[in-house]
């Protein structure tokens, strides 16, 4: 049997693939939110009181009264059950980036052993899952295992519907015993609560008299990759990791920019289809989608959401990217890099904070007073990118995002804020004192006109930057598309309340001043901020040596490679403050996170070097000895019949396959090392040895590739991967 028997088998089974039968689209009207059990459908089968109480608590998040809440699961299930609902499940959201769900049947039998069907209250608001089979950073020790769901009502309960029956889910928090956030979800809705409570604070210093509460919103722009399963099954790598180990870059890669907004493909086509169908029956708003960069690439972004509901939306986004990309015969990929040489994918997290008495607060708005509102609040950022840069950089850090940041395709390791060039102008001009009210010319003649005449969408975007302004939100580009939004959401709202919070004591201590003028004070205090944070501000080029340089040596910024780097800011006292004094998370939970994602981590790169040292081995080197096996039998034939034969090509490949299994005994010496004293040693070893080890075996590996007969290739190549659908 020849190598490369199963490519030819995947090549042979796509290309004769029957096309995936089309279905007639329903009509939006039709299919939009019917699996959600949102407001409008509690309005119709509840009684007023019962509707006006869950109402409150779903626009606020209060408490809803016992009596309510069985009021409310029984016309949950009811509207369950008439869609051939028989199970529920808590949907929880863990410290991994997945998603955890524990099922039940609604069924119960009566003493007569009749099946009846049961939901009250308590089922709806409390589950209780083994809380020590999930990461918990050593919070729950399994004799002490208890955690607790409960049902987080400002998330709407919906149905899944799986080749495999209809279950009613219920968003959840998920906590100890003990009270501690075992996941995702509680530090987000305690971010929104700091940032709502210190921006009621800085409004109502600002004179605002009617406001509302503020909720932060966000939109995640997904990218992923779609690979022929018959491919992706002969690719253990691609199976287990989620991305290459090996393949050597082919002759044609992305370098015409021939796939980015190009034609989609029909196959593809059909799965974007089918997708966004489900994601609208859970009334999740997808509304754009096109080709990426890279070929195979592509990208879907929902319309923007209250960001605890987005995040929701967001997790059952990439489980149905998954579960669809299946039944077409893809495999999905949200791993931030599958394949060297060509570019990675990211989730741009867009994020913007208002509410419905100020609107947008991060939109410049149309007159002075939202003016000042708006370059407070854009301020505030600034200095809390500034200040936790560090912090930002570690709620990205993964195994997997490591390979995008700063590779010169995403965003560099530093953190920087982009604003555009009029908005850094303005933002210059204060910190110079340019920008101040003149007694006799007022606001309009201070140079905030400039704002008004805001340009919304300045053509030349920067998308170097990490995180830039874009009209009205900014985007955090440096998310990895396998991530939760969660993690930068939190980080981005806990900053900006502190920061809030500092320029309100600031601004209410100069407007105590008897005479005190608004804008004055306002000016003069965003004049201190920008002289201590405007460093944060860059907008040239990201991508650039003299930046790397500039930002280190005269900014003072950090450029923090890998997630050993990262990790540790979650330990650093300023980042433990920050949580503590906003409420977010206490120093127990933050450190029960760090030891999470630092053991996820190493976890990704052991299994990574175990699967390097086991393709090499047993799929790359015998594909390479039968190889110089042939080429030496020919050889000695034809020097037997007196043929001269040139050896330079065995020669070659048996140096290669020589060098590559020499470099497999350093990585399989280097995994051996344990008893590290302390975790971060542990991760330094991961990053610094057992990584660049791994790219040493490829390298020979990929030079294999390029030199063995192509019949005995056992692994699809990046050309097949790329471009057969
Ligand atoms: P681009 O690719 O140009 O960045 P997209 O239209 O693909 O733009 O995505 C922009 C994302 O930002 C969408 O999810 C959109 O709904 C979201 N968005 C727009 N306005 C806001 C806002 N004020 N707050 C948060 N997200 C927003
Ligand atoms: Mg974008």
């Amino acid at each position: 049997m020849s190598g490369n028997e199963s490519r030819v088998q995947a090549i042979y089974q796509i290309t004769n693939r029957e096309p995936t039968p089309v279905e007639t689209p329903e009509p939006l009207s039709k299919i939009w939110a019917c699996d959600v059990f949102n407001l409008a459908k509690m309005e119709e089968s509840l009684s007023k009181n019962a509707f006006k109480a869950i109402k409150n608590t779903v626009q606020t998040g209060a408490q809803l009264d016992a009596a309510t809440a069985d009021i409310v699961a029984a016309a949950m299930k009811e509207w369950a059950i008439s869609k051939g609902v028989k199970f529920f499940s808590h949907i929880f959201y863990p410290m991994t980036n997945i998603t955890a769900e524990k099922h039940d049947g609604f069924m119960v039998t009566n003493s007569d052993g009749a099946a009846i069907t049961e939901f009250t209250g308590s089922l709806l608001i409390k589950g209780e899952p083994d809380g020590s089979s999930f990461p918990n950073g050593s919070i729950r020790m399994t004799n002490a295992a208890r955690g607790y769901t409960a049902w987080d009502p400002t998330s709407p309960v919906y149905i899944m519907h799986t080749d495999n029956g209809s279950t009613l889910m219920i968003p959840c928090v998920f906590m100890s015993w003990t009270g501690e956030a075992l996941d995702k979800k509680i530090p987000l809705l305690r971010s929104n609560d700091a940032m709502n409570k210190a921006g009621q604070r800085l409004l109502s210093v600002m004179g605002e008299t009617e406001i509302a509460p503020l909720n932060s919103s966000c939109g995640a722009e997904q990218e992923y990759f779609l690979v022929d399963s018959n491919f992706a099954n002969s690719r253990p790598d691609l199976l287990l990791a989620g991305r290459t180990l090996f393949g050597a870059a082919p002759a044609k890669g992305q370098q015409f920019d021939d796939h980015y907004f190009g034609a989609i493909p029909a196959r593809v086509q059909v799965y974007m289809q089918d997708l966004e169908d489900q994601l609208y029956r859970l009334g999740i708003p997808a509304k754009t989608h096109h080709n990426e960069v890279a070929p195979g690439q592509f990208e879907i972004a929902p319309y923007f959401e209250a960001a605890n509901v987005a995040a929701d939306h967001q997790q059952m986004m990439m489980t149905l990217l998954k579960s669809t990309a299946k039944k077409h015969g893809f495999i999905c990929l949200l791993h931030e890099k599958p394949f060297a040489g060509v570019n990675g994918s990211g989730k741009h997290v867009n994020w913007s904070v208002g509410n419905s008495t100020q609107g947008n607060l991060l939109d410049p708005g149309s007159t002075p007073h939202d003016n000042l509102n708006f370059l407070l609040f854009c301020g505030a950022v600034i200095r809390g990118v500034h200040l936790h840069g560090p912090l930002l950089r570690a709620v990205i850090a993964s195994a997997s995002n490591d390979h995008r940041l700063g590779a010169n395709e995403a965003p560099p390791a530093i953190l920087s804020v982009y604003l555009g060039d009029q908005l850094e102008k303005v933002f210059q001009d204060i910190k110079d004192g340019k920008l101040a009210t003149s007694k006799t010319g007022g606001l309009m003649k201070s140079g905030l006109s400039q704002i008004l005449h805001f340009e919304r969408d300045p053509g030349d975007r920067n998308r170097t930057s990490p995180f830039a302004f874009t009209g009205n939100r900014f985007e955090f580009r440096a998310v990895g598309s396998s991530q939760s939004v969660s993690g930068p959401l939190v980080a981005m709202n806990t900053m900006l309340a502190d920061s809030l919070n500092w320029i309100a004591d600031k601004l209410e201590a100069k407007l105590k001043k008897k005479g005190a003028d608004q804008a004055d004070a306002v000016f003069a205090v965003l004049k201190e901020l920008m002289g201590e944070h405007g460093n944060a501000v860059f907008g040239g080029d990201g991508y650039s040596e003299e930046w790397h340089k500039a930002a280190v040596e005269e900014r003072g910024l950090k450029n923090i490679p890998t997630t050993a780097d990262a990790l540790p800011a979650l330990r650093e006292k300023s980042v433990k403050e920050l949580f503590k004094k906003t409420g977010v998370l206490t120093p127990v939970e933050l450190e029960s996170r760090y030891e999470v994602y630092a053991e996820q981590y190493i976890l990704s790169i052991e299994v990574e070097a175990k699967l390097v040292v086991d393709m090499a081995k047993t799929t790359i080197y015998p594909a390479a000895v039968q190889y110089l096996f042939e080429l030496s039998s020919t050889s000695s034939s034809l020097v037997e019949m007196g043929i001269e034969f040139d050896n330079s090509v065995a020669k070659n490949v048996a140096a290669e396959a020589n060098a590559m299994m020499a470099a497999v005994e350093k990585l399989s010496a280097a995994m051996e090392k344990e008893n590290f004293s302390n975790t971060e040693k542990h991760m330094q070893h991961c990053a610094y040895v057992i990584r660049g080890l791994m790219d040493e075996v490829r390298v020979h590996a990929d030079v294999l590739e390029t030199e063995v007969a192509d019949e005995l290739w056992p692994l699809p190549k990046y050309r097949e991967m790329l471009f057969i659908k």
